[in-house]
């Protein structure tokens, strides 16, 4: 004879009382995020004479890597700290960090930010998605990556990046003299 199903509530006790599903964070390294910060403020001020400022745009991302650059403005890394602003309008941005792949219903407000951004202007295509469609490609509603639609500077490898890979890539995007 089967054994029967336990009922939903039972099986929600069972979940509750056994294993955690999330896996803990590892520990994080302050001391080389805060090195890699100050180097990526101290290159904004050496190729472009101030503190960066960056305006993240997600033309159709799945959010995961939204949540990876939120990462950055919470307390944990607070980049803010080291005087790179994350600004809430294209107008006042020199870097543009994209997520997602471009979606066709949000290509043309994607140009619209980046006509908006003051030169010089730089664009950063974070995650797969932003490579090359990552695992939205083929669909009917998606353009492609951020070079189907604007010039990539620079890219950022990752499902999603974490927050210091992200970091790494503005620093290498400065050090390697595209400003
Ligand atoms: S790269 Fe991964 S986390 Fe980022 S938008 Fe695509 S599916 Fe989501």
């Amino acid at each position: 004879m089967s054994e029967e199903a336990p009922s939903p509530l039972r099986r929600l006790w069972r979940n509750l009382r056994g294993r955690p599903g999330a896996v803990p964070l590892a520990p994080l390294d302050t001391a080389a995020v805060e090195d890699l910060a100050a180097r990526l403020q101290a290159a904004g001020i050496r190729r472009l004479g101030r503190g960066l400022s960056l305006h993240a745009i997600d033309p159709g991302s799945c959010g995961g890597c939204e949540l990876e650059l939120r990462a950055l403005r919470g307390v944990v890394y607070e980049l803010e700290r080291f005087g790179l602003r994350f600004v809430d309008s294209p107008r006042q941005a020199e870097v543009l960090l994209v997520t997602g792949p471009v979606t066709r219903a949000l290509q043309a407000p994607l140009v619209a930010a980046w006509e908006a951004t003051p030169d010089p202007k730089f664009v950063i295509a974070i995650g797969d998605c932003a490579i090359d469609g990552g695992v939205f490609k083929g669909s009917y509603a998606v353009a492609g990556g951020v070079d189907s639609t604007l010039h990539v500077d620079f890219v950022v490898r990752g499902c999603p990046p974490a927050p210091e890979e992200i970091l790494e890539g503005l620093l290498l995007l400065l050090e390697a003299g595209a400003a």
